[in-house]
């Protein structure tokens, strides 16, 4: 069985009120949710009150970066052991934006997550291509390589606490969603490159959601291909009734063949 995922990312959005707002609004509408696993990613300065509100209910705090190092001479960084002690379970790796604004490369992307790991966060990886990519006809090499540089020594049992978010660079943002069947291309080839690196189970069990303008109407279709396991939701999540709608969506855990 493999747990529908969905994830919202609030981006640069949102004061500590807000953010307390919004996630109180969760909260009620989806708190109490058992079939879907529920994460939230607040700015940094948020991560606390979003915490404090979301402690008795299902819904988990992410972080949307943290740094590799834990401790030391970075101004401005946010090592993960202080996004756990400030009480995320999980963290966001790689988003594009990341990658494309601030020159995240794989490697660096790489000794994040093996950062996270240790300090016994939950990570959520994100791959994906740009237009250009896909066109000039190297996606699966751009993926390939995105996901193995990302998972370069992390072991068979680490891989329980990864999620895979394969969004297309292309389709963030843009309003364009990649089609349903487009996506489920991608992601049964990175099931594929899991069973490679791994084994079988683990390309069995391992989440990998999709992520690129996720809206109430087309989570259903997505949801509906065999290796689709969630959503990572940029805008659409900063609405309660959207999120809550693409949450109360996904009711059924998938069965593994
Ligand atoms: C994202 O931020 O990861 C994302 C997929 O954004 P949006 O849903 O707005 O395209």
């Amino acid at each position: 069985m493999r747990k529908p995922f969905i994830a919202g990312n609030w981006k640069l959005h949102n004061t500590i009120a807000e953010a307390r707002a919004l996630a109180g609004s969760l909260c009620t509408s989806v708190g109490n949710k058992e079939d879907v696993e529920i994460v939230i990613a607040p700015v940094f300065t948020a991560l606390a009150a979003v915490s404090a509100v979301c402690a008795d209910s299902n819904i988990k705090v992410a972080a949307q970066n943290c740094h590799c190092i834990d401790s030391g001479a970075f101004t401005g960084e946010v090592s993960a052991p202080l996004l756990a002690d400030v009480g995320c379970k999980y963290v966001i790796i790689g988003h594009s934006e990341r990658r494309q604004l601030f020159r995240e490369s794989n490697d660096f992307i790489n000794a994040k997550v093996f950062a996270a790991l240790k300090a016994g966060l939950s990570v959520i990886v994100c791959v994906g291509e740009t237009l250009e990519q896909r066109e000039d006809g190297s996606l699966f090499d751009v993926i390939s390589a995105q996901v193995n540089s990302a998972l370069n020594e992390i072991s068979t049992a680490q891989m329980e606490q990864v999620v895979i978010a394969y969004e297309p660079v292309w389709a963030i943002g843009t309003g364009k969603t990649a089609s349903s069947d487009e996506a489920e291309e991608v992601h049964a080839f990175i099931r594929g490159l899991l069973g490679g690196r791994y084994c079988a189970a683990v390309a069995a069990a391992t989440r990998i959601i999709y992520g690129g303008s996720v809206k109430p109407d087309n989570i259903g279709e997505l949801m509906a291909q065999e290796n689709i396991d969630g959503a990572l939701v940029g805008g659409a999540s900063l609405k309660a009734d959207d999120f809550s709608a693409i949450v109360n969506y996904t009711k059924t855990l998938k069965v593994v063949s």
